[in-house]
């Protein structure tokens, strides 16, 4: 294992699943242990070196996101949606904005969300770009971006005229031509502030655009990406599993001990299939499965977990009850028409 992920490991045993908790019920809590994830440099984990590294290999990376998604889910996806944000800035064009933003963004001085999805879905875009003197502007609706009273801005995309996409920085909280909508009320990580945004031909200036990406650039990053989301799964998956084995203590019970064996099994052979998928350069059914597995596996491990819990798992805070919440948004989380679909081949078989 690298330092980097022993680092991040011992971070995690130590300074989050104690709290856990806490974390996902209480803002504070959750944004100290973002902080702490800061203290320990590991909120830009693939920036480059020449910005201060530590440029995590993808598949490292990958297992610190199961480790994560493992410890709390709902720090997981709060830091997530800033390390997508370093990463589209590191992978952009914008030099400025990177030798400006990202030396900032490991220990947290900067933290900033995205709000791209708008751009999966079909019909009129959701939020048009326009090309003005010195910039852009920016207009509609963000239907989603995670991370209010965390994150200072976030990286929204609209759509030009002929398609492509302009990634600009935005505040992330109420200012000129930028409205943010209420908290969402969710059945899982309400507590990392999600919300939808409108813009009204906010100006974004050419310094703060990360660039601007071709069109198609959605599909053809969530065709990069299918299997790699799919590690939330599997970390969701590992921490139903952990919930499996208290359980099986409490109740002193073989069959839940034999139960959490299982899971650990499944867990770890889908984990050498994905490793496997994403290092390879196989076709998009192939990937595709992967992801529907993971998805598929962390929903059964819950739903074990759920039942090895009994009665308890009910209770509005009990853990198994979160992690079988958690387990609903990472079916749908950067969902597309091909991954529904697989999902559904994977749960049900080909329709
Ligand atoms: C709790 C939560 C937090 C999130 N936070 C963020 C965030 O911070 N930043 C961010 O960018 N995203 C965020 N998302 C968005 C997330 O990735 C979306 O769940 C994902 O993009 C799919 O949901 P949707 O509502 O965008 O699309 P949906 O409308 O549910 O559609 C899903 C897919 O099906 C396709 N589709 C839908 N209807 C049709 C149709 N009639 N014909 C053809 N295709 C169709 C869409 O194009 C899309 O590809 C968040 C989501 C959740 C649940």
């Amino acid at each position: 294992m690298s330092e980097v992920l022993d680092r991040a490991e011992r971070f995690l045993r130590e300074e989050v699943a104690p709290f856990a908790v806490e974390i996902d019920r209480d803002e504070a809590a959750l944004g100290q242990a973002l902080a702490g994830l800061g203290r320990e440099g590991l909120l830009a984990l693939k920036r480059p070196w020449e910005f201060g590294g530590p440029a995590l290999p993808e598949i490292e990376f990958r297992h610190f996101q199961v480790a994560v998604a493992r410890t709390s889910g709902a720090l997981g996806f709060l830091q997530t949606q800033h390390q997508s944000a370093a990463s589209l800035i590191a992978k952009g064009s914008n030099e400025g904005l990177q030798s400006s933003l990202l030396p900032l963004m490991a220990d947290g001085s900067r933290l900033v969300g995205v709000g791209f999805s708008q751009l999966r879905r079909s019909g009129p875009p959701l939020v048009v770009a326009e090309e003005v003197q010195g910039g852009y502007r920016l207009t509609g609706r963000v239907p989603w971006v995670t991370g209010h009273g965390f994150f200072q801005e976030f990286l929204a995309a609209g759509e030009l005229p002929d398609g492509r996409a302009v990634l600009g920085l935005v505040p992330l909280e109420d200012s000129e031509g930028v409205t943010v909508g209420p908290r969402m009320r969710l059945s899982a990580f309400e507590v990392a502030n999600t919300v939808a945004v409108d813009l009204d031909s906010r100006f974004v200036p050419d310094a703060g655009v990360a660039g601007v990406q071709p069109r198609g650039w959605v599909q053809e990053n969530d065709m990069l990406n299918v299997v790699l989301q799919g590690y939330f799964a599997l970390g969701c998956a590992l921490a139903a599993s952990d919930l499996v084995l208290k359980s099986a203590e409490r109740k002193s019970s073989k069959r839940l001990h034999a139960a959490h064996g299982q899971l650990v099994a499944l867990a770890d052979s889908l984990r050498a299939e994905m490793d496997e998928v994403a290092a390879s350069k196989v076709g998009p059914p192939v990937k595709l499965k992967a992801r529907a597995r993971a998805i598929s596996l962390a929903a059964k491990a819950a739903h074990v977990a759920i039942a090895a819990g009994g009665g308890g798992s009910v209770a509005l805070d009990a853990p198994e009850g979160r992690v079988y919440r958690e387990a609903m948004v990472y079916t749908v989380s950067a969902q597309t028409p091909d991954i529904l679909a697989a999902t559904l081949d994977e749960l049900l078989g080909p329709g």
